[in-house]
């Protein structure tokens, strides 16, 4: 029998399995900006990006962060625990860009003198917007001790991949995570750590090697995303 198409979104579809406690998620050849107004078929991507994103929740999983993931089934598919998505999404900021960049006209690509960790409310209909812990709380997204270990795993996780990607010459500038909740309530790192979630500048060019070179419309994806994926591959398998 056909696994159930539990959610598609922009870049994945979610299925159940014949095992309660395992998803089947099936990365697509789609790229999307400004919340799903602009749409591409990116033949190539959902493969990659599948790959990049089990390469390092493999990684992190090595150095004791665990996450959703349990393993990757072909190029474009990965089995992944089903967790209660916390609508939030995480972002961490080591460099000033994007949005950030953007909101308070701070200059692009300066080093900020410690993490900077943002809130943004995980739905569509608003646009994602900026939120702070009061908010998270009114809001019933989570409570104060919830808050707290987000924030912490959040911070943990940004010291390990920025350790991941120095390994191959590529400096994390930010980046988002999504986290959510098992049966019992405690709370794990999900969704993807991709060149779609994460802003990553080559280290010797600065040339950037993520989604900006999409959104931008600075070339093609695909060569770059390739990039990352060879040089996790040249280093960790
Ligand atoms: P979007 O929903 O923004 O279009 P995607 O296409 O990446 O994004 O869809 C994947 C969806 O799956 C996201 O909404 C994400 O929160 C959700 N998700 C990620 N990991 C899990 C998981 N382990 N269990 C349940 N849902 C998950
Ligand atoms: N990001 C993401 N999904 C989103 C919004 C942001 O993965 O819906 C990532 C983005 O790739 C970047 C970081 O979060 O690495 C910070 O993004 P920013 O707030 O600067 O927004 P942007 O200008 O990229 O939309």
């Amino acid at each position: 029998m056909e696994d159930m198409l539990l959610y598609e979104g922009k870049a994945k579809k979610l299925f159940k399995t014949d095992d309660p406690e395992q998803l089947r998620v099936e990365y697509l050849d789609q790229a999307t900006a400004l919340n799903g107004a602009r749409k591409d078929i990116v033949q190539g991507k959902g493969m990659l990006n599948n790959q990049i994103t089990a390469l390092i929740f493999e990684q992190l999983a090595q150095k004791g962060m665990s996450s959703h993931f349990i393993k990757k089934i072909s190029k474009h598919e990965q089995l992944v625990r089903p967790l209660a998505i916390i609508p939030l999404e995480v972002v961490i900021r080591n460099i000033s860009a994007g949005s950030f960049a953007k909101r308070l006209a701070f200059e692009e690509g300066v080093e900020l003198a410690q993490p900077i960790l943002e809130f943004y409310f995980k739905e569509d209909s608003l646009d994602d917007p900026l939120i702070n812990d009061d908010h998270v709380k009114i809001l019933e997204i989570a409570n104060e001790e919830e808050i707290k270990t987000i924030k912490d795993e959040a911070h943990k996780i940004n010291q390990l991949l920025i350790e991941i990607f120095r390994e191959i010459d590529l400096r994390l500038v930010d980046f988002k995570i999504e986290f959510g909740r098992c049966s019992d309530g405690t709370i794990l790192l999900a969704d993807e750590i991709t060149p779609d979630t994460c802003r990553l500048w080559d280290f010797k060019t600065n040339q950037p090697l993520d989604k900006d070179v999409y959104r931008k419309n600075l070339g093609e994806i695909v060569p770059v995303y390739q990039e990352v994926l060879t040089r996790l591959e040249k280093r960790f398998n």
